[in-house]
Parts: structure tokens; sequence; C-alpha cells
């Protein structure tokens, strides 16, 4: 299976798009269309779910995207946020010099840059990957700002506000979802990398002794959770880095790894951060960053533990996973398989016949289950092709009203999957869907 496919279901379909076509694009950057928005909301919604609803100890946050530039003076960002980069004086093409044994050259696609005759490298420079900005009228150094590269920081820097209100102890975490920047040199890949993304992070403060227990708790939560949102585990792998790998803040990390077509690649990194942040911001701001356990009379800089996805990324991989080709009853279909709680519509309510009042009840049943399920009423061409297009989006159910359904006030209900069809009450058709929606589920590609 190819990226290609993929892309051209997301554009097919209305799922992901790229951005200002109209103008001619604008490289590596995509919208979303409103299956796509489905999608990615219930991915975060998924992850809120597994942050808030099913815990006591994380509390949610949305800090501001422009903050203070010495937060970036801190956090390491304004000094070391930086990939090095190589241009070519050939193409005049800008490569990240770790990358090129994944990257082609231009002019000679068959090559890695710097491979073919014609190419010419520079030497590697690091090249900062913030996007600056100017807050206010007047565009001067006392006015520069950065869009932030990362939603982690907007925690750190609320740390003292969240102890005061919510009344948490460590453990406990801070979970905040939001657009994230980066002025990446090469990205690529569709929505795997882009210079504007939506991140999912979760700080986890911990007394200090239990930093290695908590590290340990959050990779194997964190591999869980793609796993029952269906991703195949053999598709999945957690890769713990190298100790040259291990960034400047980090005494562990560990990436959850995906298989994509481009091969097995990060999906969500885990790190143990340490102390390192909260004492960066202690020492640059002045404030004191700490936790002072009243019973014990013990003051200490709780260390973090945080798991750091991207929901795009998710997105891509819940697609990708899903994807699938095959033969029914003689005819190709393309179906997505996606977990049931991330499809984006999850019953799609089609009239057999547009006429015999079959249109009228199949309008009652949709209003009967449209509050309760995200649900579609579609009438157009005939009923093989509205499967099709329900399979393409990867609507789990779709509900039929045939002339049957005028007498009995049954419906039929087709699985995505088996494609079984079973005859179901219009009376409990609602409560029907929403179960099996609900249910544990796993990837019918593993057979
Ligand atoms: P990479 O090595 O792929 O550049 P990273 O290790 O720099 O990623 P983190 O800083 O750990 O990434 O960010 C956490 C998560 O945010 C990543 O695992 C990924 O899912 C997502 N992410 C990071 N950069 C991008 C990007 N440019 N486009 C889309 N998602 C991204």
């Amino acid at each position: 299976m190819t990226m290609d496919k993929i892309v051209a279901l997301c554009k097919r379909r209305g799922f992901i798009f790229p951005s200002s076509e109209i103008y001619g694009g604008i490289g590596s950057t995509y919208d979303y269309g409103h299956y796509g928005v489905l999608l990615k909301t219930n991915v975060k919604n998924e992850w809120w779910r597994a942050m808030l609803s099913e815990r006591e100890d994380v509390v949610a946050l949305d800090s501001a995207i422009l903050q203070h530039p010495r937060v970036w003076e801190a956090s390491g960002h304004v000094g070391g946020f930086s990939d090095p980069m190589v241009d070519c004086k050939t193409c005049g093409q800008r490569f990240r010099a770790d990358h090129l044994d994944q990257l082609t050259c231009p002019q000679k696609p068959s090559k890695h840059p710097g491979e073919a005759e014609q190419c010419e490298l520079t030497e590697a420079r690091e090249f900062n990957l913030m996007f600056e900005t100017n807050v206010g009228p007047v565009k001067d150094t006392a006015s520069v700002a950065y869009l932030r590269p990362e939603t982690a920081q907007g925690i750190f820097i609320n740390f003292k506000n969240v102890l005061q209100f919510s009344r948490k102890k460590p453990p406990f975490g801070i979970a905040q979802v939001g657009k994230s920047f980066r002025n990446e040199i090469t990205p690529g890949n569709f929505v795997f990398r882009t210079r504007e993304f939506e991140q999912m992070e979760m700080e986890f403060f911990v007394p200090p002794a239990e930093g290695a227990q908590w590290y340990e708790y959050w990779k194997a939560e964190r591999g869980r959770w793609y796993e029952e949102l269906g991703l195949r585990p053999d598709h999945l792998q957690l890769r713990e880095h190298d100790p040259d790998e291990l960034s400047h803040y980090s005494s562990g990390t560990a990436d959850v790894e995906y298989l994509f077509p481009i091969g097995w690649s990060e999906l969500e990194g885990i790190a143990n951060r340490t102390d390192f942040d909260l004492k960066a911001h202690a020492e640059h701001s002045g404030e004191k960053l700490e936790y002072f356990d009243q019973p014990t009379g013990e003051r200490y800089v709780p260390h973090v533990i945080e798991p750091a996805a991207g929901a795009d990324r998710a997105t891509l991989a819940f697609l990708v996973d899903a994807y699938d080709e095959e033969e029914v009853e003689g005819e190709q279909r393309t179906v997505l398989k996606l977990h049931p709680r991330l499809a984006p519509v999850k019953v799609a309510v089609l009239p057999l016949v547009r006429k015999d009042g079959q249109p009228e009840l199949a309008r009652e049943v949709f209003e009967a289950v449209k509050g309760r399920v995200q649900a579609e009423y579609d009438e157009g061409g005939s009923i093989g092709k509205r499967y099709r297009r329900q399979d393409e989006i990867g609507t789990p159910f779709c509900v039929t009203i045939d002339h049957q359904s005028l007498e009995d006030r049954t419906v039929t209900l087709r699985d995505r999957d088996s494609l079984a069809q079973e005859r179901v009450a219009i009376g409990a058709l609602a409560d029907e869907v929403a179960k099996r929606v609900a249910a544990p589920w796993r990837s019918p590609k593993l057979g």
C-alpha cells in the first residue's frame, strides 16, 4: 500500500486536501474537510477520554500560542531548537542533512541529494525551526515573538496557576491539545510532517523518586491506547532511544512507532524530562516552581513524564491502518475499516428507492438516530453506489429502508466489515447502533 492511495481517497472524499489550491497551493499545508474534521475530532476526543474522563489525576489546559519570548529562551528553543540543513547550489533546494538518505534529488529522482554528479551541497548549518513574528505595530527586536513549536511549555509556565486551583498533588498531570508550528526544512509525506500541526501533550508531575516507574507506566498506557483504537499490533512498536539520541532535557525517551508506507516512523514520543523544565523556568522567571507537601513539610521540584502525540499524525496512522481494497460479489470496493468510535459517520440512513413513502420513513429514522450518533441521510444514486461511498468514508453501519419497512417498521442494518445484514425494529435502532459503536473492536484486517 502506498501513501498515494490514502492521499487520493482523502481528496476524493473530502477528508484532507492541499491548502490554498486556487492559488496553486502552499507546499505541505493541508485543509481538513467535513469527514477529516469529524475523524480528527474523534481522535482528539478519544485522547481526552483516556487522559481526563477515565482518570481523576489529570486536568485540562488551553494556553496561548503566542507566549513571552523568554519562555523559549528558558526552554532551550531559541538556542537549540534547530535541525542541520544543507543547500544544493545546483538546484537551489534545501534539505535536512540528517535525512538525506530518505530524500530524493529533485533533478535526479532515482538518487538522494548529493549523489548525482551535478549536485553541489554546502556544509551543514543549523537552522532554527521556530516561526518568528512581531507583536504590536512596531517591527523591531523588542517585539519579536514566536509561534509555539510545542504545547508543552504552555503547561510548564502554568504549573503554579494549576497547582493553586486544581487541588492536585503529584503525581498529577496537565493535558493540552492545540496547534504548534515548526518551520520544518523538509516537510512531506502528506500530513505526517507539516509546518502547522496539532499536538496532544500531557505533562505528568511526579515525586522525583517515582520518575522511572511512571515513565514505564506511560509507555505501556500510550501503546495500549493506539491498540485499543484498532491499530494492528504487528504495525506498532515501542522503540527506546539510544543514549546518544536523547534530547538535552531527557533521561529516557521512547517512541511509539507505526509501520507507515514510508517505514517505521514516530507516532508519539514518551519522555522522562526530569526536573529540567520547571527548574529552567524557575531560574529564568524568578518564580518558585515546586511542590510543598503540607503534611510532611517536604518541598521538591517534581519530575515530569511527557507523552507527546500528534493529532494529524495519529489521524494518518488510523487512515493507513484502516484502508483496504477487496472484492465483494465480483466488484472491487475500497473501504476504511476504522474503529467505529473513530469513524466520522456512525450510521447512514438510506431509502432503497426515492418513492413509495420510503424517503419519508427514512427521514423519520434519521431524525430518531441523529442526536444519538453522527448520522447521514442519503437518497441520491443507486443503493450500491451509496454503500460504496459510505464504505470509503468508513461508516460502520448502513440502515436501508425498503418496502417491508413500511409494513412492519423494521429496517436492515448492514455491517461495513462483515457485510452481514440484519432486520432491526426502527424503535430499537438508535440504541442498537450506539451499543455497537461502543463495543470493544479489533481490526477485521487481522482476520
Ligand atoms: P520528528 O522526529 O518526527 O521531527 P519530534 O521528535 O521532533 O518528531 P516531538 O517534538 O516529540 O516530535 O513532538 C511530538 C509529536 O508531535 C510527534 O510524535 C508527532 O506526532 C507530532 N509532530 C511533531 N512534529 C510534527 C510535524 N512537523 N508535523 C506533524 N506532526 C508533528
